[in-house]
């Protein structure tokens, strides 16, 4: 047996990785997304698509979390979902965050059972809170990011865009598990792993 102490001035400091919890998409989401990234940029508009394998509905964002702490978020996801019965979304317009007059960053809405997946999202945060995350100070608005916006955009082409796709919805979709994504930041664009997924009730 080795009953040599703990060697405290050599420990190593925690080991961290970044993580956010969210809800995976379907192809055909993503086909729509991938559409309309390509018709957006054929009129010449310019941002940084986010590539359509990427793309995915942000329930809470963590940040760098302590990697000890893992089973214990998978298990607060856990006890969120299993509080909630599967539900339907589907994708719908384009929006822009903060406002059409500084838009910064282009996603797509949705439409269906927003009354459940605002549950989730409340259980979830709730559940975090408990393990010491901060709750998020803004209203929680469901959203995909297809895009960010570099520097000026030309604010007329964007409010010709959000007009074009005022009507548009995509098929709707079953939301059945919630995921809790690795997230590593790459000059490449982020690397997204599933940690774990949790099925719905
Ligand atoms: P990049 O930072 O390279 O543009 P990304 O934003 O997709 O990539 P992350 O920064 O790891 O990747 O974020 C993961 C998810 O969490 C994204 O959906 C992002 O919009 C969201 N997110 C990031 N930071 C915050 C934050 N401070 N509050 C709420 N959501 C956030
Ligand atoms: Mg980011």
């Amino acid at each position: 047996m080795n009953t040599k102490p703990l060697q405290r001035t050599h420990q190593k400091a925690p080991e961290k990785i970044r993580t956010f919890i969210a809800i995976d998409l379907p192809e055909s989401v993503r086909t729509a997304i991938r559409t309309i990234q390509a018709d957006i940029r054929s009129s010449g508009f310019k941002a940084k698509w986010v590539r359509p394998e990427n793309v995915h509905l942000t329930l809470k964002f963590l940040g760098d979390v302590d990697t000890h702490l893992i089973a214990k978020i998978n298990s607060a996801i856990q006890t969120s979902a299993k509080e909630i019965a599967p539900f339907h979304l589907g994708g719908r317009s384009i929006g822009v965050f903060p406002n059409s007059r500084r838009p910064r960053v282009l996603w797509m809405g949705l439409f269906g059972q927003i009354g459940a997946l605002l549950r989730l999202q409340k259980k979830i945060e709730a559940q975090l809170a408990l393990l010491g995350f901060a709750k998020e100070k803004r209203t929680f608005t469901g959203h995909l990011t297809i895009g960010r916006i570099k520097g000026k955009a030309p604010l007329r082409q964007v409010s010709r865009i959000l007009t074009q796709y005022e009507t548009y919805a995509t098929e709707p979709f079953a939301v059945k598990e919630v995921t809790f994504f690795k997230s590593q930041l790459t000059p490449d664009g982020a690397i997204y792993t599933g940690l774990g997924s949790t099925l719905l009730k």
